[in-house]
């Protein structure tokens, strides 16, 4: 192992941010929580924290790893102990000033701090620990922080990290137990779902103590035209949407005075933004069927915010790893994310999407489209009945606009015209809705018709992403003037 020795900053921020670049388990959603005019930075829920690079990643947090320095030998990693790599660590002071320079010049909006494991995981996670604490407490620091949580630390630290952290994640890093024993031979599922059960418990336990909903993160499947969650009981579907949005808006505002009432008393909420894990994609032989199944399992069983994709990059060279000719599996990792997002906010569950039969993401349709083409017999959705859930299962209808049209059509029946105004996304939306009876156009209501007319679209789109899609994560040494913020 290579350590470099009397590093300055700069060389180390190079080294360690340029090593983090594979995590992608980093967005920041979830928090609301205001400047106090006392501590330095807000939170916000949604919008600001929310940069993306051109390739998926999150660029709007410092991230970071404390040190590159490990005593695990992960196959995947540019970090394992085996590599020769010049190595380095950050001390917690060093983290802080740069998080507290770097929030100060509007570079960032909060902190994403990984690590490699130095010494053993305890040792690590204490270090990480007495990183947050300082910046909490003694720069008083309020912007959003995601902390990575080291496979075999001591609950008790888990703990203390998680009331001052926003979101933690534990990596699943692989969707099998038997690809975590030949890719990470020194990591084992205890050791990561361990924590992810103590952070979901401790979530719980924390939001029952103040009162607040402990909602499920998967739309519950609906059951005679109602909806069954955990925590809220009997919901009826489609006509309170209003109702809903209400209270979620009330839930927001309680958490948001929470929160405020407790940073000025030096007191938190337990990762009030929740927890989130990742999966490599395209290192071991699971189809994408066992991987959304597992997302389904992890989202069902933890409680997690979400479950992020990484598509494998070969960065070492080792015979167990797989060479894949056309690089990183972005195609793949897109589609993941698209069932996804149909899994979290659709209502759809992974055996509607994918099936033994057919175990992998058609690479010519997104999942919505192909799964409405293989159940064509649901279709063509009368828009003025169909209800709120029937509706989110239509191409090209997203949730803003099924909420829309169950607004609109209280006052009026709506036609095409109207749907176009609304968002509906009708190049693809035609072929499976009609309006007051009539088809936008006179079509072949058939199979074939449809695939060809939706390939055509999807190819655009499919073009646009292996195209501008670069495997770089956005380094902050493209920033102009980052030499003289260090120097300043
Ligand atoms: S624990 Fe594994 S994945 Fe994490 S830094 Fe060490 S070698 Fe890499």
């Amino acid at each position: 192992m290579h350590i470099q020795e009397n590093l300055t900053i700069q060389q180390k921020l190079e080294i360690l941010s340029d090593a983090a670049k594979y995590d992608v388990a980093c967005t920041s959603s979830g928090v609301d929580r205001q400047g106090d005019g006392k501590s330095m930075g807000n939170s916000v829920a949604s919008g600001i924290c929310h940069t993306f690079s051109a390739d998926g990643r999150c660029i709007s947090l410092l991230k970071i790893l404390f040190t590159n320095e490990c005593i695990f030998d992960c196959k995947y990693c540019i970090n394992r102990a085996s590599n020769d790599v010049p190595r380095t660590s950050f001390t917690p002071e060093e983290v802080c000033s740069l998080t507290m320079e770097f929030y100060r010049r509007n570079y960032i909006e909060g902190l994403f701090l990984s690590s490699g494991i130095l010494k053993n995981p305890n040792y690590t996670m204490d270090l990480i620990y007495q990183t947050i604490y300082q910046l909490r407490m003694v720069h008083q620091f309020n912007g959003y922080i995601h902390v990575k949580t080291i496979p075999g630390a001591d609950p008790e630290l888990v703990d203390r990290v998680g009331w001052l952290a926003d979101r933690m994640s534990v990596n699943l890093e692989l969707p099998t137990a038997d690809g975590l024993k030949m890719l990470a031979p020194n990591k084992n599922r205890k050791n990561i779902l361990r924590p992810m059960k103590q952070i979901q418990n401790e979530i719980y336990q924390n939001r029952q103590q103040l009162g607040l909903p402990n909602r499920q993160i998967l739309l519950p499947k609906k059951e005679n035209g109602l909806i069954q969650t955990k925590e809220q009981g009997m919901i009826a579907t489609g006509l309170n949407n209003k109702e809903l949005s209400m209270q979620h808006k009330e839930n927001a505002l309680r958490v948001k005075r929470l929160s405020s009432v407790q940073m000025k008393k030096g007191d938190r909420t337990f990762v009030p933004a929740g927890q989130s894990t990742q999966m490599i994609i395209g290192a071991t032989p699971e189809n994408d069927y066992e991987l959304v199944s597992v997302a389904e399992a992890l989202y069902r069983n933890f409680n997690l915010k979400r479950v992020f994709y990484s598509a494998f990059i070969r960065v070492n060279d080792d015979a167990l790893l797989p060479t894949i000719p056309g690089g990183p599996p972005l195609l793949r990792e897109h589609r993941l994310y698209q069932a996804d997002w149909l899994m979290r906010y659709y209502g759809f569950e992974s055996k509607e999407l994918l099936s033994e039969q057919q175990p992998n993401f058609n690479v010519l349709l997104d999942p919505k489209c192909d799964w409405a083409l293989r159940n064509l017999h649901l279709f063509p959705v009368e828009i003025n009945k169909a209800d709120y859930y029937t509706l989110l299962r239509v191409p090209g209808i997203g949730v803003k606009s099924a909420k829309r049209i169950m607004d609109a059509r209280r006052h009026a029946k709506l036609d095409f015209h109207d749907l176009k105004k609304i968002g509906v996304v009708l190049k693809r939306a035609m072929y499976f809705i009609t309006c007051n009876g009539k088809n936008m156009y006179p079509m072949k209501f058939n199979e074939n018709f449809i695939t060809n007319q939706l390939t055509a679209l999807e190819d655009k789109i499919v073009l646009g992403l292996e195209e501008n899609t670069t495997y770089q994560q956005l380094s902050l040494f493209d920033v102009k003037n980052f030499n003289m913020a260090l120097k300043a």
